[in-house]
């Protein structure tokens, strides 16, 4: 497809390769090496181990949570923090259609059910106007404080909103609207580590927030994740994640049905080495995004910018197609090209876990579903040295 040949051209003169040009590489350039072998060399790689509570401290303060509890992956922090923030089998949880399916298997895991609403154009997060039109029309504010759904009196627990691809979604919105309805308010920042909101770190407005660290995100332990809260909710969750275990010399007591979440030392100690560029990585990646603004404004895709007041860490960048037809086209054009570009997720609301759940007018979510693509991420090595 011609017209995109200029993209694909772009895209090659940025990374500087002819060979296969992935969406989103990770890049190991610091004390990756010597934390590793640090770790093996003093045979902790496993369950305990100095590494993990370093990478737990140095994530608190980069983002300015009081508290950081480390686990297997973003999944588990996920699933705890919203055990944590009080969701229970047969609740509701209010999230976005758009979203990475992660979201939504938290909630079931929870034995609750996602209410699928819609995103705004200018975030690709969850709307708080939607959030307050569907709760003034479903659901109703009980005497008790609770927020239950009008149709089955099913009580709407919590809010779990996405910072999609990193860019912030309205936090003072969901926080206000979340506030007068009582529901606690759980940020998924998995694809946010290093994003501002209003100059605080995504994942901090909420009761809770999770992060990731797989493999395609800002930043990578191989796998791993990080629940973030305040003290008292971190330390439930800290026990909720290490199998419910008291503290004792050498007896086994486990007070309650818990979780094996917690995150190997082996897995810190590349997540220690890799936080201490976080920052670096955060400007190479909005160079990157700025490239590709510059580019795109001569062409007929809409490149998908930080919304304001913010500053998204664009973890990965994306384009608005004019239609589906166009989607498709460009999908095929640079992945025939070697160029790795994918579309965005299938709404959740149409896979056969969720197609059951309760949700509401869907248009912007359906409009960007058949229009987004996202292009090729990673950090370039080159705006890495010196
Ligand atoms: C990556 C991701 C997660 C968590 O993923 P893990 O692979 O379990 O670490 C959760 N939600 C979203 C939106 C994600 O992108």
């Amino acid at each position: 497809m011609q017209i995109f040949d200029g993209l694909v051209r772009f895209i090659r003169d940025t990374y500087g390769t002819k060979d296969l040009i992935p969406l989103h590489a990770p890049a190991f350039r610091g004390h990756e090496k010597a934390y590793v072998l640090e770790c093996i060399d003093s045979t902790y790689v496993s369950s305990v181990g100095p590494f993990v509570d370093r990478f737990e401290r140095d994530i608190a303060a980069y983002t300015g949570a009081p508290c950081a509890v480390a686990t297997v992956n973003g999944t588990a922090a996920l699933h705890v923090a919203l055990v944590v923030a009080g969701v229970e089998q047969g609740d509701l949880v209010i999230t976005q259609a758009l979203t990475f399916v992660a979201t939504c298997n938290a909630i079931a895991y929870c034995g609750a059910e996602p209410v699928f609403l819609d995103v705004d154009r200018h975030t690709l997060g969850l709307s708080p106007t939607a959030v307050e039109q569907w709760l003034e029309s479903a659901a109703q504010l009980d005497a008790d404080g609770v927020c239950r759904h009008k149709d089955d009196g099913r009580t709407v627990r919590a809010c779990l909103p996405m910072h999609t691809f990193g860019h912030p979604v309205d936090l003072a919105g969901l926080v206000d609207v979340c506030k007068r309805w009582n529901l606690a308010l759980v940020e998924d920042a998995a694809e946010s580590l290093g994003s501002l909101y209003q100059g605080r770190h995504t994942g901090t407005f909420g009761r809770l927030g999770a992060l990731s660290f797989n493999g395609n995100k800002v930043l990578t332990t191989g796998g791993g994740g990080m629940l973030l809260a305040d003290e008292k909710l971190g330390a439930r969750a800290k026990h909720l994640t290490t199998t419910a275990k008291r503290p004792h010399a050498y007896e086994f007591i486990h007070d309650e049905v818990a979780y094996n979440y917690r995150l190997p030392n082996i897995n810190a100690a590349l997540g220690c080495a890799q936080l201490e560029q976080i920052e670096t990585f955060v400007q190479a990646k909005r160079q990157l995004a700025a490239r590709y603004a510059d580019h795109l404004s001569t062409t007929e895709l809409q490149f998908v910018q930080e919304p304001p007041g913010c500053r998204s860490n664009y973890w990965l960048n994306a384009v608005i197609c004019a239609d589906r037809a166009q989607r498709d086209a460009l999908l095929q054009a640079t992945n025939d090209a070697g160029v790795s570009t994918r579309p965005i997720w299938q709404l959740m609301s149409r896979l056969p876990a969720f197609r059951h759940c309760v949700h509401g007018e869907l248009l912007h979510s359906e409009w960007l579903e058949s229009r987004v693509v996202n292009l090729p991420s990673s950090v370039i090595s080159a705006s890495l040295e010196d």
